[in-house]
């Protein structure tokens, strides 16, 4: 279990790195839902998207430990994170992305000075090949959520939120492996025990609502869902221990909901988000608190530009 000062060290350790990225609201959602609502912009952090925070708390503590080469398996946000820190401290990634990964995604590693292996389409293929790169000495391999200082570092998003609202009642977390919500609900929980922390999944990759229904770690395989930054088919180990102490609900959305999400975000506030982050949002609308003051989390704001009139349809 992480402790909320490994969150307020991770906090310091990152501040040169990362933004403080403005909280959002909106009139007319908030009307609409007879609630207030505030969105936290993950979407306009460096490299779009919150997991730079994680990433940059591990490499930073590793680095002093005198790593000269670090390992990532992703061809999303947290490679592109990796990529990143690494380039700032002057560290070689090299990131294994699935064989059919999208070109502008390659081009965001290359664009940090990550070097690409391709490596099969699923991420366990992935994973045993970024693994094997890693296996010796001074080369470390950088794990997407299971980990203290992963789960730290997003973790400081929550101390944010925190300083910058007063009065929260609830705050919608979208859920992938879990790095994201075990560190906010910690930050949060030990700060303001009486802020409920809502979990949202897609229906499409459910395996911490089963997980937490069933009270132990259910695999559920692989998922297509449009949410790709939520297709994992078990929770962390590390990570779940925490969503079982401190979240409060988790609720799921439908692949028409996210969609719909965007398209709100996108019409009433004007910022792009990606589905993966829109998932907080689908969720708050469908839970329908009444006259709450609510956070919904966008995480992410990477879509390739190709895909947006499908996500828009
Ligand atoms: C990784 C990611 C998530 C899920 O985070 P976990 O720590 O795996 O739960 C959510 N949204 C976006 C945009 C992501 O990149």
């Amino acid at each position: 279990m992480i402790q909320l000062r490994q969150i307020y060290e991770a906090q310091e350790r990152i501040r040169h790195i990362v933004k403080t990225t403005p909280i959002l609201s909106s009139d007319t959602i908030s009307a609409e839902t007879g609630n207030y609502i505030f969105f936290k912009c993950e979407h306009l952090q460096k490299t779009g998207a919150f997991k730079i925070r994680g990433a940059s708390n591990k490499v930073i503590v590793e680095a002093q430990d005198n790593i000269k080469h670090v390992v990532a398996a992703s061809s999303g946000n947290h490679g592109q994170a990796v990529a990143y820190i690494a380039g700032r401290l002057g560290i070689p990634a090299t990131i294994v992305v699935p064989e059919d990964a999208a070109a502008c995604k390659r081009d965001a590693i290359r664009a940090y000075k990550g070097r690409i292996e391709n490596c099969g389409t699923t991420s366990e293929e992935r994973i045993e090949r970024a693994k094997q790169i890693s296996g010796g000495g001074q080369s470390l391999f950088i794990p997407p959520y299971d980990d203290p200082f992963i789960m730290a570092g997003q973790g400081t998003a929550g101390l944010e939120i925190i300083k910058q609202l007063d009065e929260i009642d609830e705050v919608y977390i979208p859920v992938g492996g879990g790095g994201l919500i075990s560190g906010v609900a910690t930050a949060i929980k030990e700060s303001q025990p009486g802020i409920r922390i809502i979990g949202v999944e897609p229906a499409m990759a459910n395996d911490t609502y089963l997980s937490f229904q069933q009270g132990k770690r259910v695999n559920i395989g692989g998922s297509q869902t449009i949410a790709d930054g939520l297709r994992t088919s078990i929770p962390g180990e590390l990570t779940f221990s925490v969503v079982q102490k401190y979240v409060d609900d988790i609720v799921l959305v439908e692949e028409e909901d996210i969609k719909s999400a965007i398209r709100i975000v996108l019409t009433r506030m004007k910022q792009l988000i990606e589905p993966s982050g829109a998932v907080s949002v689908a969720g708050a609308l469908k839970r329908k608190p009444e006259g709450k003051r609510i956070v919904a989390f966008i995480s992410g704001g990477n879509v390739d530009v190709e895909r947006i009139p499908d996500l828009l349809e």
